[in-house]
């Protein structure tokens, strides 16, 4: 389920967010765009041939007023921190530069290897500028043009070429999920608060970078793995403090897991932070249970906990689904019920329903509020079927797809939801044409 990750590292303007852009822009998702889901492009996916894997920009992690060389080797030590494959991008246009040298001098100290890419070369004329760039020590530059698109596949064979080879463990039935949320919000305080001192702890095994650690351990029967509890606990470099860092580790113990515990805090409220990292977590269809940790801090009146989870189900529309609990990590209130409310949305995140369940269920759903009529022309629906599970994927066989608009999609969905508990997982409804 890890997926190598890819860092591009290079000095500012030689052409990184272009070339993460294109190569992430060639996914087609499936996954209608969301409203209120904030996107945040230093984090992505791309494939290449069979081989999907996630691209980190690492460009966009900045330290506020830092001098460039402090902002360059935080930069560097992100790229060896997180990624299978560092690719070094220069540009042929302004050619060799003491920044670029700069950079050099810091991936030198890692072992984690680096493809160099030199940007900008839109022509084979401007192939001769590569020549310099050999003196970087880093083999065979590739000419590359982002803009245009070009040497992108050659760049990419030799990415793919030095991913590790998977040495996946085999994998286990466990329930793997992650605490996500901004610095502060009280994660490690809820992994020790969950772990206590009478869960079993299995073991500690290395993910595919060196400080990804998962954790695996049993609490009611219930065998779980948690996910990057290396990321939770502060190795106190400069970066881990940044807005985007966070982000960018949240994102990746997401694509990680199965159930997402999305914590918030009561004393500060939602943040834009949260939005990126919730939206994510919803679009990558992921079961979500949202936890409001610090309950403690509050002086409660009895419409305190009303008017919290008014505020979450505005904010977060799109995510109806996700249960609210409210807990103290200190305190230890409500904490107990955490594995079972887990365990809950995976089963739901799971879960198959019979297409003769889930006919009768449109049916009815059609003969209470039929279908709309657009131009004269009226949406039928033949047949339904579920698909997929982890999310709960429903094909939906119409006369023709551009009739079913947003909103009857939204109502089919409630339907389904009203009759089988899908509490906590997001559901997917592709709909498809059948002449
Ligand atoms: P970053 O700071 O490294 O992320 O660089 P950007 O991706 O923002 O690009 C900096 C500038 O270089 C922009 O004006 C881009 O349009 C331009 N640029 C990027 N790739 C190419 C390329 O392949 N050819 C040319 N001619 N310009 C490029
Ligand atoms: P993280 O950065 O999200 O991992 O947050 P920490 O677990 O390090 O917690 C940040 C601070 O909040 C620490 O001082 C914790 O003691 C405090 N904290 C965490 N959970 C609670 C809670 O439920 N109630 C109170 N009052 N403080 C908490």
């Amino acid at each position: 389920m890890a997926m190598p990750t890819v860092a591009f590292i290079g000095r500012p303007n030689v052409g990184k967010s272009t070339i993460f852009n294109r190569i992430a822009g060639d996914r087609i998702s499936i996954v209608e765009d969301t409203p209120g889901v904030t996107r945040d492009r230093i984090y992505s996916h791309g494939e290449w041939l069979t081989t999907k894997f996630a691209m980190i920009d690492t460009g966009g992690i900045e330290i506020s007023d830092a001098p460039f060389s402090t902002q360059i080797k935080n930069q560097a030590e992100i790229a060896i921190d997180e990624a299978d494959v560092i690719v070094f991008i220069v540009s042929g246009k302004e050619g060799l530069t003491a920044d670029d040298e700069q950079v050099a001098k810091i991936l030198y100290r890692s072992d984690k290897p680096v493809v160099l890419a030199v940007n900008k070369v839109d022509n084979p004329e401007g192939r001769e500028d590569i020549y310099d760039f050999y003196s970087l020590g880093f083999g065979d530059p590739m000419p590359i043009s982002g803009v245009h698109g070009l040497g992108l596949g050659d760049l990419l064979d030799k990415v793919v070429e030095k991913f590790p080879k998977t040495d996946e463990k085999a994998p286990n039935d466990d329930i793997r999920f992650s605490i996500i949320g901004r610095p502060n919000v009280g994660k490690s305080s809820l992994v020790n608060a969950i772990l206590g001192e009478d869960r079993v702890i299995v073991s500690d095994i290395a993910g595919t970078t060196r400080d990804a650690i998962d954790t695996r351990f049993e609490a009611d029967g219930i065998k779980f793995t948690m996910v990057d509890t290396a990321g939770i606990r502060k190795r106190g470099k400069v970066y881990e403090n940044t807005e985007r860092y966070s982000v960018m580790r949240a994102m990746k113990a997401i694509d990680q897991s199965d159930v997402i515990l999305f914590v918030m805090n009561a004393e500060e409220g939602i943040r834009e932070q949260d939005k990126k990292v919730a939206g994510y977590a919803h679009e990558a269809g992921k079961a979500i249970i949202t936890v409001v940790n610090k309950w403690d801090t509050l002086k409660k009146t009895n419409h305190t906990q009303q008017d919290f989870e008014t505020l979450i189900r505005n904010e977060f529309q799109y995510m109806a689904y996700s249960p609210i609990i409210f807990v103290s990590a200190v305190t230890k209130q409500r904490i107990e019920k955490l594995p079972q409310l887990i365990k809950q949305v995976y089963d739901n995140h799971e879960k198959r329903v019979q297409s003769s369940a889930l006919n009768d269920v449109i049916m009815a759903a059609v003969a209470v509020h039929p279908t709309p009529t657009v131009n004269g022309k009226r949406l039928r629906i033949y047949y339904a079927t579920q698909v997929k599970s982890g999310p709960p994927t429903f094909v939906v066989f119409v006369n023709n797809p551009d009739l079913m608009h947003f909103s009857y999609v939204r109502f089919l969905e409630n339907q389904i939801r009203e009759n089988f508990d899908f509490t906590g997982t997001p559901i997917r409804i592709i709909k498809r044409s059948r002449k």
